[in-house]
C-alpha cells in the first residue's frame, strides 16, 4: 500500500471520522521528537481542540501480575459491547528505557482489538519520562477528538509513572490482590493515596473470601489516607478480570463518581489544575533542555564538575556563573 503523507486538513477530518489508520499516523506525528513533525502536530491538536475534552479518563494500575491487562480487555470490551468507545493507552517507564512497550511486546487484548469501537495504543518508547507525559495526554486529545469516550491509561505500578498517570486523568483506580496487609506497611502507601479505587482483582474460587476480607481490612485503613478526589470516598470493593466478575459494578461506581464531582464541581477544577501543572512542567522541561543543550554549557560543566569536586568553587557560586554564562550567551545568539 503506497503511504503518503497527509495534508494536515485530511488527517483532521479523517481523525474526526474515526479513521482509524489517520488516527494512528496522527498519533505517530506526535509522538515524532523530529520538529517538523511537532509543528504540525501541534497545528492539528489545536485544530481539534474544540472536539477534546469529552471523554472520562481513567487510568489503571497495578504491580505487573495483578491482571491490568485481563481487566483492561474485560472492561473495555464490556464498555463497547454497551454502545461506549474505548480508547486503550499505555505508560510504561520501562519502555524509555529499553525501547520496548507493555502494550506492544504481548500480543494482548486480542478480544478488545477485535471490537470496531475500540482502539489499542502500545506505550510511545524511548525519550525521557517527560516526552512521555506530553505525548501521551496529546494521543489522549486526538482519541477524544475521534470520538472516544471512555479512554483508559494503564501504567505499571513501578516508579513515578503513576503520579505522572495521576496527573492526567480523572479517576484512578488500583489494582491490587489480596494480602494487603504487607503492601499497606510498604511503600504501595502512597499509591493507595492517589486512587479514587481499589478492586482486590481475582477474587474467584477459593481466593474470594480473601478478597472480600482483604477489602474490609482496606475499609478499616482508609481514614488513615487522604483521599485522591475532594469529596469522594475510596471505593474499596472485588472483581475478577478473568471471570468478568464486578466490571458493570465499577462502571456504576464510575459514573456515580461523574456526576458527584461534575455536580461538585471538583472535576472541572482537577482538569484545569491539570493543565495548569503541564504548563509549567513544560516550561522547567524545556528550559532544563535548552540549558544542556547548549554548547557553553555542555563545554563548561566538566570544569564546573570538577571544580566543585576538588574543592575549588561552592555549588552554589559555580551555578550563578554557569546562569551568567547561559544568558549571555543567548543574548549573543539573538
Ligand atoms: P498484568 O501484568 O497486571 O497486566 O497482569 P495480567 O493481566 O497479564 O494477568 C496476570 C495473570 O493473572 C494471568 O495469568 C491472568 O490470566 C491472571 N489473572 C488476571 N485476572 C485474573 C482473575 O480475575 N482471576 C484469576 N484467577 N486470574 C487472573
Amino acid at each position: 500500500l503506497r503511504r503518503r503523507t497527509l495534508s494536515i486538513e485530511e488527517m483532521e477530518r479523517g481523525v474526526r471520522e474515526n479513521n482509524r489508520t489517520v488516527l494512528g499516523q496522527a498519533i505517530t506525528l506526535v509522538e515524532s521528537n523530529a520538529w517538523k513533525h511537532q509543528e504540525k502536530a501541534q497545528e492539528l491538536i489545536q485544530r481539534l481542540l474544540p472536539h477534546t475534552g469529552t471523554s472520562i479518563r481513567i487510568g489503571i494500575t497495578g504491580v505487573p501480575g495483578a491482571g491490568k491487562s485481563t481487566f483492561i480487555e474485560a472492561f473495555g470490551t464490556m464498555l463497547c459491547e454497551m454502545g461506549h468507545r474505548v480508547a486503550v493507552l499505555a505508560v510504561d517507564p520501562s519502555s524509555t528505557l529499553t525501547g520496548g512497550s507493555i502494550l506492544g511486546d504481548k500480543t494482548r487484548m486480542e478480544q478488545l482489538i477485535q471490537q470496531p469501537n475500540a482502539f489499542v495504543r502500545p506505550s510511545p518508547s524511548g525519550g525521557a519520562l517527560g516526552g512521555v507525559n506530553r505525548r501521551t495526554r496529546e494521543t489522549m486529545l486526538l482519541c477524544e477528538a475521534a470520538g472516544y469516550d471512555v479512554i483508559l491509561v494503564e501504567t505499571v505500578g513501578v516508579g513515578q509513572s503513576e503520579g505522572m498517570v495521576r496527573d492526567m486523568v480523572d479517576f484512578f483506580l488500583l489494582l491490587s490482590l489480596t494480602g494487603a496487609g504487607d503492601e499497606l506497611q510498604g511503600m504501595k502507601r502512597g499509591i493507595l493515596e492517589l486512587a479514587d479505587a481499589i478492586l482486590i482483582n481475582k477474587a474467584d474460587g477459593e481466593n474470594k473470601l480473601r478478597a472480600l476480607q482483604t477489602v474490609s481490612l482496606y475499609g478499616q485503613m482508609s481514614h488513615l489516607f487522604q483521599p485522591a478526589t475532594d469529596g469522594w470516598d475510596v471505593y474499596v470493593g472485588i472483581c475478577s478480570a478473568l471471570y468478568k466478575e464486578g466490571l458493570r459494578e465499577f462502571w456504576n461506581i464510575i459514573r456515580q463518581f461523574s456526576e458527584l464531582t461534575r455536580a461538585s464541581g471538583a472535576f472541572g477544577k482537577r482538569r484545569n489544575a491539570q493543565k495548569r501543572d503541564w504548563l509549567y512542567a513544560s516550561i522547567r522541561e524545556q528550559l532544563e533542555l535548552r540549558f544542556f543543550s547548549n554548547p557553553l554549557m555542555k563545554e563548561q560543566l566538566p570544569l564546573v564538575e570538577q571544580n566543585v569536586a576538588a574543592g575549588h568553587q561552592t555549588v552554589t557560586s559555580a551555578v550563578m556563573r554557569l546562569m551568567k554564562q547561559y544568558e549571555a550567551g543567548k543574548v549573543q545568539d539573538s
